[in-house]
């Protein structure tokens, strides 16, 4: 059969109508594929690194939601305009090697299921740093108030919000490029107990700004103010749930502007920086993020690319 030329280029087109516009705008190197049924599952891999995270889309379903499973933590894929999706993070004392991603799709009789990936997790290269108290602020970081409040702050960043508050990127909390990056080792000339773990530790838990004292800090998205107190180590410090497991910590602020239970928009003014708490050897703003209760990098949950579509 031959078809007459006006339909020629319409069927040529129809690989696309069938697959719809691309979820990630993103180059393909680093986008993984693959068939589930009549799904199509895409994992984007380009911040695939100890702390950082995965972006996984279901396109072509109805399902409202699904789970996760790598390396034995769960995280959820919720759905979007574009299907399901959902951001998977990646601990910060995993391997580098391929590791085992599990999907699960919810219901019963033939519609429900799960699916499995095979996703590379390499290497996370960053700078180190020495950073030396004074042996009173050593005390004082090793005290009974200090692991107090170091579980404190462990306790909001694990509280379970599955409301989703907000969607897409997170945006930065000033307006200043990074002054240094998560990751890196950082050695206090102390062991860290494993209460501090996530707060403080062998590797700096977020991003850092080296912003004057006084500058706005605002909402890197929208949330409610789970915590907004004075602590030992972070100091003056504000914590935001906003929904769906994901969790912001700005540290070291002269004050804060909000109050526990407020709710605020993306971008809302929450405190003035400053150089409080113990952590804190230089004015700086420290911004830390956590997801479904891991410590991520919030570089990475600032990169539009992961994000299906353009925003
Ligand atoms: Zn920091």
């Amino acid at each position: 059969m031959t078809l007459p030329r006006r339909i020629l280029p319409l069927v040529a087109l129809l690989p696309i109508w069938i697959v719809g516009r691309p979820p990630f705008a993103q180059p393909a190197s680093s986008l993984l594929t693959s068939a589930y049924g009549r799904s199509v599952v895409l994992v984007e891999t380009a911040r695939a690194q100890p702390g950082g995270v995965f972006g996984v889309a279901v396109s072509r379903n109805r399902w409202a939601s699904a789970n996760t499973l790598l390396d034995g933590r769960r995280a959820s894929l919720a759905r979007e305009a574009t299907g399901l999706f959902g951001l998977v993070p990646v601990a910060l004392d995993t391997q580098p090697a391929e590791h085992k991603l599990s999907i699960f799709f919810p219901g019963g009789r033939g519609r429900g299921g799960s699916t499995s990936l095979t996703v590379p997790v390499s290497a996370l290269v960053r700078p180190g740093r020495l950073r030396t108290l004074s042996p009173e602020a050593l005390a004082s970081a090793s005290s009974q108030t200090a692991l107090g409040h170091g579980r404190f702050l462990l306790g909001a960043i694990r509280t379970r919000d599955l409301t989703a508050n907000h969607s897409g990127p997170l945006r930065p909390p000033v307006d200043q490029p990074l002054a240094f990056p998560f990751g890196g080792t950082e050695d206090y000339g102390m062991v860290m107990g494993p209460v501090k773990d996530g707060l403080m530790g062998e590797q700096h838990r977020g991003v850092d700004y080296d912003v004057p004292p006084g500058t706005t800090v605002k909402a890197p998205g929208a949330g409610i103010i789970i915590l907004a107190r004075s602590l030992v180590f972070s100091g003056e410090t504000v914590v935001i749930g906003h929904g769906g497991g994901l969790v912001s910590v700005l540290s070291h602020l002269n004050h804060v502007t909000v109050a526990e239970g407020d709710v605020v928009a993306q971008g809302a003014a929450v405190g003035v920086s400053g150089q409080t708490g113990l952590g804190a050897l230089t004015p700086h703003l420290c911004f830390s993020t956590y997801l479904h209760s891991l410590n991520v990098d919030p570089a990475a949950l600032m990169d539009a690319s992961l994000w299906p579509g353009v925003r």
